[in-house]
């Protein structure tokens, strides 16, 4: 089986070498030439566990190999996994340029039958308009079919997830494409669930706006228990215990980021108010996660005593640990907010760099968490990543002006933060603590 992946992003590459991985031969395209030298060389594009070492193996088992080359790549491959990009629009909706773009490539070269497999996350109908767009592009008619299969990977954990998923997905109305599907994924220790393309699109953007608003409910509850000195950590302790609630997605925090999240929400709803089909729990989920930085950096605010020319020191700047993926990163609002009530920012990242478009010649990059902290009136936490969580406090701690932290991660130890004479406030998580 030639199997070729066109997007060589976080899912594309991933789902590529997972593949090679396990013995099938797989090539990559991506339009991006800089990405293919990149990945010719050796170099991952972007930080992902894990991945850099298999990259190697692959290169030099020749399991993988990296091309520009659409014609010569659709002409040698039988099974295509569509892995470009859906980001979203202004209005909400998910942009299918991508997807059609390399619709129309694979319709215009196809040699023979193909099974053409979408990996992005689409819009309920996609599936058929793929269909059509390869039609369109075709000279003569040849026989092709189109298999909807969400990824369901985490960023940080992603060769991990999809060597080992909780579930295959096959959205398909051609059982010789469904049980190629199944043959593929047949070295893997999950439940393969058949279904239609319609209801396949459904469930992928289903689960993620589920977990999304799981995420947004602590996030609101959390503003409630710090009104109420509750400690929302001890209460998604006790909640997580109840197997029907399980004890994922339940951490309140400064709410979610990432490139699926909010865009999946985004193209939801969309596709509700096309549908003239009202889904207000889902509005509120994206509203609580767009409120909830401003929320907590306002109480914040009030201990520190004002932002105004006071030194802010911003440990973290991915959307979560592990990845360097800064697409709606709570970081980023966050120091737009502090840059207009004039503070001066330090920032760090163990991977992530600061985009280019935050230009200030108040905010400055550092290298160690040392730098980043010197002198600082607060630290803000903004990415829990390991670094962070086992850094020593203490010796922070002596490096700044003032002594206040802001986990907006409810990532470290309230009782401990305070004994070493931080005045630590996290997400409804230490108000207790608060010194005399
Ligand atoms: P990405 O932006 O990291 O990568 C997309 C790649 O596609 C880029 O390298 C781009 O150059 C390439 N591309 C665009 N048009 C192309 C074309 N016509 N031909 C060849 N290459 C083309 O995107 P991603 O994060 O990997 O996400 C891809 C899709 O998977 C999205 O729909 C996303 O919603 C979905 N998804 C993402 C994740 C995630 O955690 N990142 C998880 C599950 C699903």
């Amino acid at each position: 089986m030639n199997i070729l992946v066109i997007g060589l992003g976080y899912v594309g590459l991933t789902t590529g070498l997972s593949f090679a991985e396990q013995d099938m031969q797989v090539t990559g395209l991506d339009t991006n030439q800089e990405r293919i030298q990149s990945l010719l060389a050796s170099k991952p594009p972007f930080y992902e566990p894990g991945l850099a070492e298999l990259l190697d193996k692959h290169l030099q088992s020749k399991q993988i190999a990296f091309v520009s080359d659409m014609k010569q790549a659709v002409e040698h491959s039988d099974t295509i996994f569509l892995c470009v990009g859906t980001p979203p629009q202004p209005d909400g909706s998910a942009d299918l340029q991508y997807i059609q773009a390399a619709a129309s490539s694979i319709g215009s070269y196809m040699n023979g039958y193909k099974l053409i497999v979408i990996k992005s996350t689409v819009p309920i109908y996609t599936n058929q308009k793929v269909r059509q767009w390869v039609h369109e592009a075709q000279a003569t008619s040849v026989d092709f079919d189109v298999v909807s299969n969400p990824e369901f990977l985490r960023e940080g954990s992603a060769l991990h997830d999809t060597m080992y998923p909780d579930r295959i997905i096959i959205g398909s109305e051609s059982t010789r494409a469904a049980e190629a599907m199944k043959s593929i994924y047949n070295k893997l220790a999950c439940p393969i669930i058949v279904t239609s393309p319609n209801t396949a699109e459904m469930i992928k953007y289903a689960s993620n706006a589920f977990l999304a608003t799981k995420i947004s409910y602590m996030n609101e509850l959390a503003r409630l228990c710090e009104k109420m000195d509750i400690n929302i950590s001890d209460v998604a302790v006790g909640m997580g215990q109840d197997h029907r609630i399980g004890g994922y997605f339940l951490q309140a925090g400064i709410g979610y980021g990432g490139s699926c999240f909010p865009k999946d929400i985004q193209a939801l709803l969309y596709t509700a108010e096309q549908e003239k089909a009202e889904l207000s729990i889902l509005a509120q989920v994206s509203l609580v996660n767009r409120t909830q930085y401003a929320y907590f950096l306002n109480i914040w605010e009030q201990k520190l005593g004002g932002y105004a020319n006071k030194t802010i020191a911003i440990l973290g700047l991915s959307f979560k640990p592990n990845t360097d993926d800064l697409r709606e990163a709570p970081s980023i609002p966050i120091i737009r907010y502090l840059l207009a009530k004039q503070s001066v920012i330090r920032v760090h990242d163990p991977i992530a760099n600061l985009p280019s478009i935050i230009d200030s010649d108040r905010i400055q990059q550092m290298n160690s968490i040392e730098d980043t902290v010197a002198h600082a009136d607060a630290v803000i936490l903004c990415t829990e990543w390991e670094q962070y969580k086992q850094a020593d406090w203490a010796h922070i701690r002596s490096l700044m002006e003032q002594r206040y932290l802001f986990d907006g991660r409810n990532a470290l130890h309230p009782e401990q933060m305070a004994e070493l004479g931080f005045q630590y406030y996290g997400i409804a998580n230490a108000s207790q603590l608060e010194p005399e």
